[in-house]
């Protein structure tokens, strides 16, 4: 008790209700019909938080996609963000009125090992805007410029992983799982130079912050504790106010990242979701999906499937993403333990409070997962044997190399009538393998109150018919990349973003690769 009274919380509420913007006025002057209504909170920190840095401006933009609904979620105008000036903002070569622009500093541990200076090496940071649901979203051009974070980097993105991050995120939005939202793509008439020339793009990026667990191991790193305490209280002002009240604020803190990352990863694993860079640097405080590089939807089940080029020792495979986010916790619980020390006033016990706070790691994802998968096979009540009926499932699917995302689906089937077993059964290479499980699911439906009709409909919003296959998201970008055609994309990405209407002349986007089609290495195109 005595401890706490040593405690200094930085309070940063008045930050955020503030909306006193020291506006670098936009480069044309007022007027412009662009207005973000950026209210800054990030720019308020101290200066070694960042770097202010202008967007580098590019030869030709194009406005390749405009995120309508989205911009209309963020109060913003469509019709002006699209005018040329809008363009011209979305492509860097333009700051907007109340547009701040900085890069973030941050560390990270990249494939376990720590590189004490990372941040945002080609990403400003335009500013923040509070929508129309009241949360505060940052706007972050990516592949916007060299910033002093650049290293050896150009600081641009090519055309293809802008894409590939558009679609994802998107997809991933509509899943209904946490992420980062894509606003706009812009070609920047500009090459970029990889393994050859690529044609560029910027991204607009929406997040609900761009902290990251390797925000904190900066600071820390630097044993600059002052630091860390600022951030620790901006991160509980702007994503877990309950924490900063609570007795004890950064175990507090500490337990809801725990906790969001624990049931955003268990939604990954539901959807056969595989990040593929599960580095500190892309693991959000805000619990959100973040950094989508060589990011790949499973099709056939298989715990050990990797399709990120980089990710040679397999580190983040499909079935170790859980186990890799209670890693990257656990940096985060490093870097606070100086401020848990405080809190807890001695070393040994804030030791046990970090330690206590993972260990919520493993029952929060396991319920979180379970109750996904239970929610898949239209259960709606709890019962011992489940999580041995969902493992023999999955057990069977591997074995069986079943295509995840078409069998859930054909399952609702199944679930209408047993007509429905022959089309789910048909995806195991061995049907009776589905045969003997489906004997089991349907005694454990039996026990269950809901109609058929109740229990179809709710399997129906728990198993989408449409996930970004690779095969045709690697079309998409390929189109347009190489034959400057979006059609591609623009329908791909109409049909990933209801994944779960099934619609008339879409069953090509509803089913695996053909051999020949499928996608085996994703790149990061960094
Ligand atoms: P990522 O793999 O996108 O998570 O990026 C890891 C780090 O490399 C971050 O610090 C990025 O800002 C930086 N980075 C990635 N690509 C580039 C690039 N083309 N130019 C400069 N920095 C980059
Ligand atoms: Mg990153």
């Amino acid at each position: 008790m005595l401890a706490t009274k040593r405690i200094r919380v930085v309070r940063i509420e008045s930050i955020m209700s503030s909306n006193a913007v020291s506006a670098a006025e936009g480069v044309s002057g007022a007027g412009q019909p662009v207005d973000f209504g950026f209210s800054n909170t990030y720019a308020r920190l101290p200066d070694r938080f960042f770097s202010r840095i202008n967007p580098k401006p590019v030869a030709a933009p194009r406005l390749i996609k405009l995120n309508v609904a989205l911009a209309l979620q963020l109060g913003l105008d469509p019709q002006a963000l699209q005018s040329e000036e809008g363009v011209q903002i979305l492509a860097g070569n333009r700051v907007a009125r109340g547009s701040e622009p900085l890069a973030i500093a941050y560390a990270g541990h990249q494939f376990g090992h720590f590189v004490p200076q990372l941040g945002d090496g080609r990403a400003n940071l335009l500013g923040e805007v509070v929508a129309r649901n009241d949360l505060r979203y940052d706007i972050q051009l990516k592949g916007s410029g060299p910033t002093p974070f650049s290293r050896r980097g150009d600081g641009r993105a090519a055309l293809g992983p802008v894409l590939r991050e558009y679609l994802v995120s998107e997809a991933m939005a509509a899943l209904g799982v946490p992420t980062t939202r894509t606003l706009a793509a812009v070609a920047t008439g500009e090459a970029v130079l990889r393994e050859s020339a690529l044609p560029g793009a910027v991204l607009t990026r929406v997040a609900a912050s761009h902290l990251r667990v390797g925000t904190f191991e900066y600071f820390a790193a630097r044993r600059d504790t002052e630091g860390v305490r600022v951030l620790a209280a901006y991160a509980m002002a702007r994503h877990y106010p309950e924490a900063a009240t609570a007795e004890r604020p950064y175990r507090a803190l500490l337990e809801a990242v725990v906790s969001a990352q624990a049931h955003l990863v268990a939604q990954w694993m539901l959807l056969g979701f595989i990040h593929g860079v599960m580095n500190t640097d892309n693991t959000s405080i805000s619990g959100e999906t973040i950094d989508y590089g060589p990011c790949a939807f499973m099709e056939a089940y298989d715990v050990e499937t990797v399709f990120s080029s980089i990710d040679s020792q397999r580190r983040y495979a499909y079935g170790n993403q859980p186990r890799i986010a209670l890693w990257n916790l656990t940096r985060l619980a490093e870097a606070l333990l100086p401020l848990l020390e405080e809190e807890t006033g001695s070393e040994t016990a804030a030791r046990t409070a970090a330690e206590e706070a993972l260990s919520t790691f493993a029952p929060l994802h396991d319920a979180a997962q379970m109750a996904g998968w239970r929610r898949k096979l239209g259960l709606t009540t709890e019962r011992d044997g489940d999580v041995g009926l969902v493992q023999d499932l999955l057990d069977r699917m591997g074995a069986n190399r079943v295509d995840m995302t078409l069998f859930f689906r054909r399952l609702c089937d199944a679930a209408a009538g047993n007509e429905g077993d022959v089309v789910a059964g048909a995806l195991f290479a061995e049907p009776a393998a589905y045969d003997s499980w489906a004997a089991l699911w349907r005694e454990r439906l039996a026990e269950e109150s809901s109609t058929t009709e109740e229990r179809v409909a709710a399997m129906k919003r728990a198993n989408p018919v449409y996930i970004p296959r690779n095969h045709m998201v690697e079309a998409a970008l390929t189109a347009a990349t190489e034959r400057q055609d979006f059609e591609t994309f623009e329908r791909l990405l109409d049909v990933v973003t209801h994944p779960f209407e099934e619609r008339p002349g879409g069953e090509a986007y509803a089913v695996p690769a053909q051999p020949e089609e499928r996608v085996r290495w994703t790149f990061c195109g960094t």
